[in-house]
């Protein structure tokens, strides 16, 4: 008889269990713009081609192990707030962890917050609305102060003496997050606040009273008094906010320091606990006598900051279909190294069926995104400035809507592995429904399409001379197109079919822009699951029919590295 084997008792060796085989591999070091057929495309064609060598540079800075670990970290050390500090002085101070800042410089420095303000022109909001698309694919959190800072450039613009003061500051590429008076600094960020406990989407209800130091009405010095219950990056140093006056609901511009180097009171009660977005700082806020000075016009404060939200609202669409970019390249680079049944799992018909039809939908929320950023840099021309009211609201509640689906599908496509918190997924999951619900809910959205087309009737021949673009490009779209207009003509209870009405204005005008400049395999495969047969709409992803060239759709947007 042999002698029992006492070596692993004693801690010789360790017997080897298995060998990890058949397993994926963090997706980094890939050149985020060069691996991105679509948004290539989409960028020469809404007129940006001269960004592109810039774009391949930033792509591939940003695709970097180091680069992409930076989200990772600014998610899991997420922001913290002293209201005091340890003698007991008020400071309000949230802190970051590093790799915040780091995210918050490459975006500052790179333009994002500013670039069309500061070299307009033809393409310039294609270009920048590019580089938003790929640096939220590594962090979405800290979009929300470059996106609010960019936003509150045309907001500025209403009262010009305010804006020489401000908008060199705020355009500047200099990013300086110290916690100290404007004029201590060469670089600004602006934030946004209007919502209040009482009432969000309707901002008529706002509670906090602005209360003039002298004379009365725009660029004059006001002290404010009431609460703000959403402020988000409370950092920021300064903050669009709303409140009221004798001649009604205003705009002012508040900073977080007085002039006299004094802190303004705008004080942070406390930081949101969300479920996602974490690595942005969101506050519950009271303003007790915080001066401000009026930026438009008094009693006009919707209007005033409407500019604003137009281009934030703009920004959800961006960020949600960087979300669904994000997503979809994770799956489809998970299903090249995973096998099950004998074949790699993008060789299964049916996860061929789901990923395709993954990449449909993010290539409809591309086109359609791209295609606003054009709208926005030629909005001299009629037909540009109609499809920024109308369509933006479209394209704001569709591609932000359908963003949550699609994470959850993507993170099914790897497995239990997806549901881990050391995988992508859960921050993309839990960051999804963020941009449906802020800068106006799906809702709010759709009752803002129902009032662009009431007030602004050539709204809609704007929209349906785009969509005419496409005509005799696919039989279903046609169908899809006729219906639609009369459906327009039959307004009975349009504000209770108005969610049915902007779902399939969305479709149709996705459809119509992949018809005239995606591949077939894209427009085909489209418009037969979307506008098909079935009834139209969309049901579960991975429902393609019959004869969609997956394999095209799928070779084409599958990230290599
Ligand atoms: C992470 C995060 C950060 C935020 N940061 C900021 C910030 O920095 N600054 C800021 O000002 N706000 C901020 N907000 C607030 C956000 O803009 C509001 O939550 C949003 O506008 C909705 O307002 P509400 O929460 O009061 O909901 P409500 O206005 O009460 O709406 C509730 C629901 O009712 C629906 N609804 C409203 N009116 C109608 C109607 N007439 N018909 C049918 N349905 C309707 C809405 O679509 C929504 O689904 C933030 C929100 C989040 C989640």
């Amino acid at each position: 008889m042999n002698a029992p084997d006492r070596s692993l008792k004693h801690g010789l060796f360790l017997a080897d269990t298995h060998e990890v085989i058949n397993v994926s591999r963090e997706l980094v070091d890939f050149n985020l713009y060069g691996q991105d057929t679509a948004l290539q495309e989409a960028v020469k064609r809404e007129g940006a081609a001269f960004a592109h060598d810039e774009l391949l540079a930033f792509g591939q800075h940003i695709g970097t192990a180091d680069h992409l670990d930076l989200g990772v970290q600014a998610n899991r050390f997420g922001p913290e707030l002293d209201t005091h500090d340890r003698f007991g002085h008020r400071v309000d101070l949230v802190r970051f962890h590093p790799a915040y800042h780091a995210l918050m410089r490459t975006s500052i420095e790179n333009g994002l917050h500013s670039s069309p303000w500061t070299h307009p022109g033809p393409g310039a909001h294609v270009a920048r609305a590019a580089r938003f698309y790929l640096h939220s694919q590594v962090d979405a959190g800290h979009g929300c102060p470059i996106t609010m800072t960019f936003a509150a450039v045309p907001s500025l613009r209403t009262t010009p003496a305010l804006a020489a003061l401000w908008e060199p500051k705020v355009t500047a590429r200099i990013y300086d997050p110290r916690n100290v008076p404007d004029a201590h600094k060469a670089g600004l960020t602006i934030g946004m606040a209007m919502t209040e406990k009482q009432g969000g989407s309707d901002v008529r209800a706002n509670t906090t009273r602005a209360h003039p130091l002298g004379a009365e009405g725009p660029g004059q010095a006001y002290e404010l008094v009431g609460h703000k219950y959403f402020v988000s990056a409370p950092m920021c140093d300064a903050f669009l906010v709303l409140a009221q006056t004798r001649g009604g609901l205003s705009c002012f511009l508040l900073p977080r320091w007085r002039p006299d180097g004094s802190k303004n009171p705008l004080q942070v009660l406390r930081l949101k606990r969300k479920m996602g977005n974490v690595s942005n700082a969101s506050s519950e806020t009271e303003l007790r006598g915080a001066l401000a000075w009026m930026v438009g016009d008094e009693g006009r404060g919707v209007r005033t900051i409407i500019e604003m939200v137009a281009m934030t609202r703009f920004d959800c669409m961006i960020g949600s279909s960087a979300g669904q970019r994000a997503a979809v390249a994770q799956a489809l680079h998970h299903c090249t190294l995973r096998s099950a049944f004998g074949k790699l799992l993008q060789q299964q018909p049916l996860m061929r069926n789901v990923l395709a039809d993954l990449v449909l939908e993010h290539e409809g929320s591309l086109a359609l995104t791209m295609r606003m950023a054009r709208a926005i840099d030629q909005r001299t021309d009629p037909h540009e400035d109609a499809l920024v009211r109308l369509v933006t609201a479209v394209g704001k509640y569709w591609i932000c809507k359908r963003t949550p689906h699609h994470a959850y599908e993507a993170m099914e496509c790897i497995g239990g592995s997806g549901v881990m918190e050391d995988s992508p997924f859960p921050r993309l999951f839990r960051e999804s429904p963020v941009n449906a619900i802020w800068e106006g809910s799906g809702n709010v959205q759709c009752l803002d399409v129902l009032r662009a087309m009431h007030k602004t009737p050539a709204v809609v021949q704007a929209f349906f001379d785009e969509l005419a673009k496409a005509r005799g490009g696919n039989a279903a779209l046609d169908r899809w197109m006729g219906a639609l207009q009369a459906e327009f003509k039959d307004l009975a209870d349009i504000e209770y079919r108005a969610r049915d009405v902007v779902d399939r204005m969305a479709l149709a005008i996705q459809a119509a822009l992949l018809v005239q400049h995606a591949p077939a395999a894209v427009a085909d495969g489209f418009c037969a699951s979307r506008l098909g047969s079935a009834g139209g709409g969309h049901r579960n992803y991975g429902t393609l029919p019959r004869g969609v060239d997956c394999a095209a759709i799928i070779e084409r947007a599958t990230p290599r590295c």
